[in-house]
C-alpha cells in the first residue's frame, strides 16, 4: 500500500484516525508490512503483503494473525487470553512514536 493511504484509512469500528508502525517497506516508499493501531479503541490491524487487514472483529481469526505478530515482536493483549483485538499500552506507544516509520527498505525490483 502507498504510505499516503494511511491518511485515508480510519478505524472500522469508531472511524478514528489510525497510527502506523512500519516493519517492511520498498525503497519507493510502498508499505509491505506494518501494524495499524487505533488510539481510541486500541485495536490493531495488520498490513500483510501490502494489504491492510481491516475487517470487523467477528470476521477476524487470531490464530491466522498470531504468527505475523510474533515475527514482528508484537504482543497484543488479545494473545493473553482476552477475546479481543486490542494492543497493550506499550505496543500502542511504539506504533505512534518517532521511530514508528523507521523501517528497513527492500530492493525496488519486487512487486
Ligand atoms: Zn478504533
Amino acid at each position: 500500500m502507498k504510505a499516503s493511504l494511511i491518511d485515508k484509512l480510519c478505524c472500522p469500528m469508531d472511524k478514528h484516525d489510525l497510527n502506523m508502525r512500519v516493519f517492511v517497506k520498498h525503497e519507493d516508499g510502498d508499505i509491505i508490512e506494518a501494524l495499524l493501531t487505533c488510539p481510541e479503541c486500541r485495536r490493531y490491524f495488520p498490513v500483510i503483503s501490502g494489504v491492510p487487514i481491516m475487517t470487523l472483529d467477528e470476521y477476524r481469526d487470531k490464530s491466522i494473525e498470531a504468527p505475523t505478530l510474533q515475527r514482528w515482536g508484537v504482543t497484543p493483549a488479545a494473545l493473553e487470553g482476552e477475546n479481543n483485538f486490542e494492543l497493550k499500552e506499550e505496543e500502542l506507544l511504539a506504533a505512534s512514536g518517532p521511530k514508528a516509520l523507521d523501517a528497513p527498505e527492500l530492493p525496488g525490483d519486487e512487486g
